[in-house]
Order: structure tokens, then sequence, then C-alpha cells
């Protein structure tokens, strides 16, 4: 039910144009496939992702002689989810790397004003309503106010915030950050790190300085690199990722502001184009507003 009050606006817009395609045709023909490829288009699902899942439609409908349009609907959904998963297993590509025991260290990265440090906040809230030990490091030294935001999120999560001053190495925050954690027996270590987007070569500096202060400390961490993304800013979102995707590793997503945009579909191109999955979505500015991606649910929460 999350999903399906968080995407208010994309349902509206998306699964409106859908049903009234299928009221005006009657009968799947060329047409409406072109209709259908341009409503799909117009939810940002992405060209190429567009192209293969009227191929795998067209595919679907014919082998199994659907003629009736209503019938059809059934088959856009069951494409949907399965264009999102491939051919891996749902499971792995949902859940977060998490480690029974030990220390799991997870790094947040992204560009300023896509709701990194919000993500952060409702994470360590949600992990720790699992039951988590969770410690938060303010890696983003960069940005003024930076360190003060995350502190407000740890407050509200009711977790520890491990800070250097503005300015200083993010490298060394976030060994502190790992020390705190083991002193503390977290199960959960979430760093912050700087977004800086308009000098790449920096990025990738700060990055891999990161990375190894972390894996000197933790040879298999960082266990999770998260790019958080704003789903507002449909087709730059891709491109930020493919940006950040040559910069570092990345292990999954999180879409924020999906509650925000009737452009949803965004969540399978990024999956589908640049083979990422996408771990959880933002719904809304609260700290429950948080939730694990999954593609049943949210395409259930599009048609359902
Ligand atoms: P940062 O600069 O990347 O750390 O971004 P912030 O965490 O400060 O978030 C920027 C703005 O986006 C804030 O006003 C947040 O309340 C808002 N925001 C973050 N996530 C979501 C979301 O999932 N939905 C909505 N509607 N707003 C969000």
């Amino acid at each position: 039910d999350k999903f399906k009050d968080g995407l208010t606006k994309t349902r509206d817009s998306f699964t409106t144009k859908v049903n009234d395609l299928i009221a005006k045709y009657r009968k799947v023909d060329e047409e409406f496939f072109e209709e259908l490829e341009e409503i799909l288009i117009s939810a940002d699902v992405g060209v190429e992702t567009v192209m293969e899942l009227i191929e795998e439609l067209e595919m679907e409908v014919k082998r199994r002689n659907i003629q009736d349009t209503e019938e059809v609907k059934e088959v856009i959904s069951e494409k949907l989810v399965e264009i999102y998963y491939g051919e891996d297993d749902e499971e792995t590509v949902e859940a977060l790397n998490i480690q029974k025991d030990g220390l799991s260290v997870i790094l947040i990265v992204g560009v300023n004003g896509v709701g990194k440090t919000t993500t952060i906040g409702k994470l360590a809230y949600q992990l720790k309503q699992e039951g988590k030990n969770v410690v938060l490091a303010a890696g983003d030294t960069f940005r003024a106010g930076a360190i003060d935001q995350l502190d407000v999120w740890g407050e509200r999560a009711g977790v520890d915030v491990i800070k250097h001053n503005e300015g200083s190495d993010p490298a060394a925050v976030i060994y502190d950050g790992i020390q705190a954690a083991r002193s503390r027996g977290a199960d959960v270590l979430l760093c912050d790190t700087a977004g800086r987007l308009q000098n790449k070569v920096n990025l990738m500096k700060e990055l891999s300085k990161v990375r190894k202060v972390i894996e000197r400390e933790i040879p298999e961490a960082p266990h999770e690199t998260l790019l958080v993304l704003d789903a507002t800013t449909g087709q730059n979102a891709i491109s930020q990722a493919k940006t950040f995707k040559e910069a570092t590793d990345v292990s999954g997503i999180v879409l924020t502001k999906l509650d925000g945009t009737a452009r949803g579909g965004i969540v399978l191109a990024i999956r589908n184009e640049m083979n990422i999955p996408v771990k959880y979505v933002g719904l809304g500015e609260q700290i429950t507003d948080l939730q694990p991606f999954n593609a049943h649910q949210f395409v259930y929460g599009l048609f359902g």
C-alpha cells in the first residue's frame, strides 16, 4: 500500500493512459503497440527498454494468440516484472548485503540535492527498527552544512554520528567511523560521501581513497555501495548513474522522490540499461518513507 500511495502520480498518468488505450482499441494491432510504445517512453521507461519490452510483448501476444486488448494488460504487467529481474534471482537482486556477524559497511554516494542525507537517515531508522545497531560516518566534509544535516537525521533515527570538522579528510572520518562502530559492537556503518560531480577526477580520487581505508580495515568491505538518484530528474539520473559507475563500483541504487514524479518508469530503465538493481525507493520526506524495492509490488502498485 505504501507503494500504491507513493506512486499516485505515475499511476494517474501512466495507468490512465494504458487504460484509455485499451478502451480505444478493441484489437491488438500494430497501431496499438505504437501507442503503447509512446506511453512507455513518456513514463521514462527508456527507449532501449521500451523496444525490448514491445518486442517481448508482441511475441507473447502472438504465442498466446491474444486478440482482446483487455487481456494484454495482464501480459504487460508480467513483462514489466520479467524485464526488471532478467535472468537473475529476485532475492539476490533485492536484498541488501548485510553480514550476519560482524560489521557491514555501506557507502552512500550521489550528487548534492538528490536526497542522500535524508536517505541515510531513513535507512538508519529502518535498520534500527530491524534490531540492528547502526552508526553513521559524516564523510561529506566538502559541502557546507552537510555534517550538521546528517547530525539532525542521526538524532531523528536515534543513532550515533561520527564526525570531524568541515574540510577535513573524508577517509579519516570513515576510518574513525569504523573504529567507533567496532568499539560499539555495531552491525552497520553507513558512510556519507561528498557528491561533487563537477570534477570527476576529484570524485574518483576521493572515493577510491575512502574505499582503500575501508578495505584495509575490512577486506570484503564496503559490503554495498548505494548510489542515490533523484527520480524527478529523469534521464539525467541515468547519466549520473553512468558517471558514478565509471568512478566507482556501485552495487545498488536508491531512487528518491518517486512520489514526486509521473515518470516512475525510470526504475525499469535504470535496472535494465545500467544493470544495477534498485534496492530502495524514496516515497516521501518522512523518516518512514523508504521502501525496499520489489518489482512485483511496484507493477501491482501501478496496475492493481
Ligand atoms: P542531499 O543534498 O542529497 O543530502 O539531499 P537532502 O537529503 O537534503 O534532500 C533534498 C530534498 O529532497 C529535501 O527537501 C528532502 O526532504 C527531499 N527528499 C528526499 N527524499 C525524498 C523523497 O523520497 N520524496 C520526496 N518527496 N522528497 C524527498
